[in-house]
């Protein structure tokens, strides 16, 4: 990752803890970094082991406050597929997930605004979401990978 985005993302981190009164601590900032640098929606346990090659003595118990704190500043969002561990995305414009049973690798498939629109047209009138959900289970093509 290059110093700049580093720099950003360092700053949108600065920005968003403090909106919350709290602040930017090393492990809060090890974690961001190590979650934007590799978008593959990993679970508390892969970040555990990317965080400790710069934070050797950090504990998992630390890594879940890290993250919970992440996503009640709105820098991530948490992505749950049935049966399988929580996993964690930066990425925070509109989209879906979809995940390969054959690799278990998860990919974002972006959404334009229609799509939002034509997702949110179904509500029954009256319903108003904030957020939502989608993700979509199946196989990829062998050339994708
Ligand atoms: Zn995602």
């Amino acid at each position: 990752m290059s110093i700049d985005r580093k720099v950003k993302h360092k700053l949108e981190l600065h920005k968003a803890l403090q909106q919350k009164g709290l602040r930017s601590t090393k492990q809060r900032s090890c974690v961001y970094q190590t979650i934007v640098s590799k978008q593959d929606h990993p679970t508390a346990d892969d970040i555990l082991l990317r965080v400790r090659k710069k934070l050797p003595s950090i504990s998992l118990a630390t890594i879940y406050n890290c993250l919970e704190t992440l996503v009640d500043c709105g820098l991530i969002k948490q992505v749950n597929f049935d049966r399988s561990p929580t996993r964690f995305c930066p990425n925070l414009t509109p989209h879906a997930h979809f995940k390969c049973n054959q690799t278990g690798q998860i990919f974002d498939i972006t959404l334009d605004k229609d799509s939002v629109k034509d997702l949110k047209s179904v509500l029954p009138k009256g319903f108003k979401a904030q957020n939502f959900e989608l993700s979509f289970l199946g196989s990829t093509d062998q050339s994708l990978n």
